[in-house]
């Protein structure tokens, strides 16, 4: 008898799900993939598409054709709701899926309603297929700050910076508000001197607590002043999850075993942002993590159709992080190392282009 996998959310996983599957396979095993976009944005690639080094074409992937070229149904929809007992998902046309296997990667969002009036002001820049049609006004904004001191944070303020000194807007500037540290205690002192160096503004352990319709106000009683808005401080978890009835993290993200099944649904699967790993509960939400699960996916979505043995995802303990500084210079975080320079900047497009061709 015929069987469904429903691929929900064209993510970094199941981008690589997708790539594993051959075109001549199972004829019992339906595919499906549900994506909000026909597109795949590769994240990696943001900073350099916000600074004017990439194309559109370059920085994203058509699932449509992939799916087309290996004969894998394509839904351009958005999931609305699952339902494990009824084994059925819903999708925002009203249409309605039975599935055998549901893999969720449908990433995370970035829509704080701790920040009073961050909601209604910001400019949204996730779930990730919204990011190319929402930078211009980032670029434009004479005044743009960014909350978050996170890679994301610090990244995007570089390049923002960089593209307005390069496209005639030397006179506008970019204000990163971080909670904490800049990325991290080792990396902290380098960005600083690069922001000043730069003459990118910062606050730093001060919380953005409120928006009001010209300031951000920070928890030490700052005022600063914008035209445009990101928040960047960290993934939140698609409602969707917890509404399913299936145990979620305290942050919403819906926990997964090392084989990224739920732990009290085996049909049900998730991998990338919006899992949450209870083998590794501090598991930093990551491109690099997210892309490394799909080979394990794509081997337990089988094998647990067929009641063969899975695979445990195991996370490389050390990721290396190259940061784009703009300019095409960058910094390199590995373990306890920091290293700047234009040759790291060159290794990350290496990196990134290479990654892309696999897909492309
Ligand atoms: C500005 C920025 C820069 C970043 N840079 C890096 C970096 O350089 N390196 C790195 O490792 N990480 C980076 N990250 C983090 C990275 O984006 C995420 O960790 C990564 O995208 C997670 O991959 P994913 O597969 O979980 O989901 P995503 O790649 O976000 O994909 C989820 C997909 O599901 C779709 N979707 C969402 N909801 C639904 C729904 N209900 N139904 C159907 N489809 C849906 C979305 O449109 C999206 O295409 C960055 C994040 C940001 C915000």
């Amino acid at each position: 008898m015929m069987q469904t996998i429903v691929l929900a959310g064209g993510g970094h996983t199941h981008l690589e799900v997708l790539r594993r599957l051959t075109a001549e396979r199972d004829t019992e095993v339906k595919w499906i993939l549900v994506s909000a976009s026909r597109y795949h944005y590769y994240s990696g690639m943001f900073s350099g598409f916000a600074e004017g080094l990439y194309t559109l074409e370059e920085i994203r992937i058509d699932l449509k054709k992939i799916c087309t070229d290996k004969n894998i149904d394509f839904i351009e929809d958005t999931l609305q709701s699952f339902d494990p007992e009824k084994r059925e998902v819903v999708l925002s046309s009203g249409e309605r899926l039975p599935y055998d296997r549901l893999s969720l990667d449908i990433g995370s969002h970035t829509a704080p309603d701790k920040i009073e009036g961050l909601t209604e002001k910001q400019v949204q820049i996730k779930p990730a297929h919204l990011f190319p049609d929402r930078i211009e006004a980032c670029r434009k904004a004479k005044e743009l700050v960014i909350i978050g001191g996170g890679a994301a944070a610090v990244e995007m303020a570089f390049s923002f910076h960089q593209w307005k000194q390069q496209n005639g807007r030397k006179y506008d500037r970019v204000t990163v508000i971080a909670s904490s540290d800049l990325i991290d205690q080792k990396s902290d002192a380098v960005i600083e001197t690069l922001f000043n160096h730069k003459g990118i503004r910062y606050f730093k352990n001060d919380v953005a607590v409120k928006v009001t319709d010209r300031y951000v106000v920070t928890e030490g009683g700052e005022e600063v002043s914008y035209n445009e808005v990101i928040f960047l401080g960290g993934a939140q978890a698609p409602e969707l999850l917890g509404e399913s009835g299936l145990p979620v993290d305290e942050k919403g993200f819906i926990k997964v075993n090392a084989c990224l099944q739920t732990p009290d649904d085996s049909k049900v699967f998730a991998a990338g942002d919006c899992a949450a790993l209870t083998t590794h509960p501090e598991l930093p939400k990551s491109g690099v993590y997210a892309v490394r699960q799909g080979e394990v996916l794509h081997h337990n979505l089988m094998a647990s159709l067929k009641r063969e043995g899975m695979k445990d995802y195991t996370p490389q303990r050390r990721a290396l992080i190259l940061l784009s500084a703009g300019g095409k210079q960058a910094l390199m975080l590995y373990g306890k190392w920091r290293q700047f320079g234009s040759w790291a900047w060159w290794w990350k497009d290496y990196i990134d282009r290479s990654y892309m061709k696999k897909y492309q």
